[in-house]
């Protein structure tokens, strides 16, 4: 059985905690093959479909120049309330902003009569919980490959003031150079006051932090995507997220008790297993910096690989 089939969607709701979408789904009609806004400013060929979000279609298109890009299509009829149409706008304010090599590019933002169009940078490579499905589970430098990457990424949200509060394996792209690009910013906040706390609940059940659940007087903050990381480096090499089991409630209830283990099988080395536990720390004012994790011996003192080779989707590269 695939290990991450499950509990990936995420979900958000004003007062209780999130369960996945259960929404019956119509498929919409295609975008033209075409895409054009009325001013004929941007003009793009649609070559191919890339993916499904929960509220987006994402194509591969190429414009005059053959130049490739990801283009995420979001329908009008979609976009009827007033709380759709400000989420939207957030996740472009965001995403927009953010200027980073780990991230993907966000490039432009166009209409036509029936939808709203976003292109981004194209990522060849799918994303991280692709790969894992073939893979099962990575090695350890590759872990800390990916980690390094994503780490920079957040680094640089947060010291723009963004929370992205999706990490996961599915919004972690790679590009064709198999360089990590972090994606989809549709749950990412700005913090624009400082000291300012967050009570939405959003995230997806594997990878929410304990704060955002149980503790919405406090609200949450940048923490929440420390957690993340942490239950992404797990489930990097383990291959399985740590909280998984069959019902959204009992995730809760072991992300409340900090209920985990290591499968024995698995030879997970010592200080990974010691990094993954400082980082899952349920206080989130307790939980270390994201610089405090890159200065942990299991990043200083192994092997961190200079690049992974695309053969890397189906077997273990050897880095010796
Ligand atoms: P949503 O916000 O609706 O969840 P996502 O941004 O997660 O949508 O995209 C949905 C899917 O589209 C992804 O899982 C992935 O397969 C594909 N996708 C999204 N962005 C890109 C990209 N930049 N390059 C390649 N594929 C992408």
């Amino acid at each position: 059985t695939p290990p991450l089939k499950q509990h990936d969607q995420p979900a958000k709701q004003p007062s209780s905690p999130p369960l996945p979408r259960q929404n019956a789904k119509v498929t919409p009609p295609s975008p033209p093959k075409i895409i054009t806004d009325k001013t004929r400013t941007f003009e793009f060929m649609r070559v191919g479909m890339l993916g499904e979000g929960g509220f987006a279609r994402v194509y591969e298109v190429q414009d005059a120049r053959g130049h490739r890009s990801a283009c995420k299509v979001v329908t009008k009829c979609s976009l009827k309330s007033k709380k759709a149409k400000t989420k939207l706008y957030a996740e472009i304010k965001i995403h927009k902003s953010l200027e980073h090599p780990n991230i993907v590019r966000f490039q432009d933002c166009f209409e036509d009569d029936d939808n709203v169009y976003m292109t981004l940078e194209l990522c060849h490579n799918g994303s991280l919980m692709d790969m894992l499905r073939r893979r099962r589970r990575f090695s350890e430098p590759e872990a800390r490959f990916f980690m390094v990457q994503l780490i920079g990424a957040c680094q640089y949200m947060h010291t723009h003031q963004v929370i992205h509060r999706d990490l996961k394996l599915g919004n972690i792209f790679l590009d064709k150079n198999m360089n990590v690009k972090v994606g989809d910013f549709g749950l990412a906040a700005l913090i624009e006051i400082p000291g300012e706390r967050k009570k939405t609940i959003c995230g997806t059940p594997n990878y929410i932090a304990p704060e955002v659940l149980f503790d919405q007087a406090n609200g949450h903050s940048f923490e929440v995507d420390t957690w993340s990381i942490g239950v992404i480096l797990y489930t990097l090499v383990v291959g399985r997220p740590p909280f998984q089991t069959k019902d959204v409630k009992a995730i809760y209830k072991r992300i409340r008790d900090n209920e985990y283990e290591f499968p024995a099988d698995r030879a997970v080395s010592k200080p990974v297993q010691e990094l993954i536990q400082q980082i899952l720390t349920p206080d989130p004012s307790q939980r270390p910096t994201l610089h405090e994790i890159v200065d942990h011996p299991w990043f200083t003192a192994g092997t961190v690989p200079g690049y992974i080779p695309t053969s890397a989707h189906d077997a273990p590269p050897d880095f010796r």
